[in-house]
């Protein structure tokens, strides 16, 4: 039986579209193209026409479709359910995939407001609150740690959000392979021990992510913003490591269309193979095959993507309206790649 189960947790990714609402004055309900279906609170399908013949709808599926759903619903119906397994030892990783406008921030990080507040705050009170629960449980024998590190890769190359921007080296960090994982050398990691803790180094490195991407006269959409929380479980001798990851990644837009500088072109080759190499590693991962080609890429390569048992879960984000139409088509087959 236990064996059953681990094989069915080894590799498993459900990948869930979110189509945000409708931007107040500027985005109106007869420019909106995305239909979603499925019952109220199940629904998996979604249609978009095809741009050059409107009456043709094409039709896409997906483990659970989100149409203006709440950060509690979403939170609460993909994230939490995830918690217990990282506690039991796996790695889970979340990541918000999308066209630069479409919601993954505000999906990973969220607003200021309690309602507003996205995945990752989410994420961090559940943690907290199972280990105050675990430590209670165990009266105290077992005990566990939380410890985060947050950095950005930019044209493939590391950035540690914990390092105010200006003692950013050019080449960013070096990753390095230690006894088969890859670790990334000098990398900040802070222990915190409470959700108020965690907000504050959050918050403060979130500030370095936007000063350093005007320094560098990049948008931070250009960049991937790599969160992870390592969750430690010491009982006695015994002490288990698992790792929780959200990951807003960089725009998924093919800047070549609209803005061809050579800078542009190299970031966009950048990211074009990140989010390529991301969707082989969940395509495989997916349909369970035994070699994920993790190594491809940095963020993959890092993250050991799937290799520690991992739970994936795929947020698309999307816009509703026909402004974005050939970026919508793109990121669902994006998303389609990796089913
Ligand atoms: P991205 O990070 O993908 O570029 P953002 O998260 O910045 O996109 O979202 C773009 C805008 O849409 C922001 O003003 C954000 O607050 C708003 N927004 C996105 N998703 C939602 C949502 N589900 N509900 C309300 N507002 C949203
Ligand atoms: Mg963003």
């Amino acid at each position: 039986h236990d064996l059953k189960s681990h094989v069915q947790l080894t590799m498993s990714v459900r990948v869930v579209a979110r189509v945000r609402p409708l931007i107040k004055n500027t985005e109106i309900e007869k420019d909106r193209i995305i239909e979603t279906y499925g019952e109220a609170e199940n629904k998996t399908t979604l249609r978009i026409p095809n741009p050059k013949i409107a009456s043709e709808l094409y039709s896409f599926q997906f483990n659970s479709v989100y149409d203006d759903a709440t950060q509690a619903e979403l939170y609460d119906r993909e994230i939490s359910p995830q918690v217990k397994h990282l506690f039991k030892g796996y790695d889970v990783t979340v990541f918000a995939y999308g066209v630069t406008g479409t919601g993954k921030t505000y999906t990973m990080r969220g607003g200021k407001s309690l309602a507003d507040r996205g995945v990752i705050p989410r994420l961090l009170s559940s943690i907290y609150r199972r280990a105050r629960k675990i430590e209670k449980d165990t009266a105290g024998e077992t005990q566990v740690e939380v410890q985060m590190s947050y950095y950005e890769i930019y044209n493939d190359k590391v950035f540690d959000l914990f390092e105010p921007p200006e003692q950013r080296t050019a080449a960013g960090l070096p990753i390095r392979d230690n006894n088969g994982k890859t670790v990334v050398v000098g990398l900040t990691e802070r222990p915190c021990t409470t959700l108020k803790e965690f907000e504050q180094l959050y918050d403060q490195a979130n500030v370095n992510r936007s000063t350093s991407a005007t320094k560098l006269n990049a948008h931070s959409s250009r960049s991937h913003a790599i969160l992870c929380v390592k969750v430690v479980q010491t009982t006695g001798e015994e002490v288990r490591i698992s790792t929780a990851s959200a990951i807003d990644l960089a725009g998924s837009e093919d800047n070549r269309r609209t803005d061809n500088n050579r800078e542009r072109l190299v970031e966009s080759a950048s990211i074009n193979k990140s989010l390529f190499v991301l969707a082989q590693c969940v395509e495989a991962i997916s349909k369970k095959q035994s070699r994920i080609p993790y190594r491809e890429s940095k963020m993959t390569r890092i993250l050991s993507l799937g290799q520690n048992n991992g739970l994936t879960v795929m947020i698309l984000n999307l816009s509703p309206v026909r402004s974005y139409h050939l970026d919508t088509l793109s990121s669902l087959n994006f998303a389609n790649r990796t089913k």
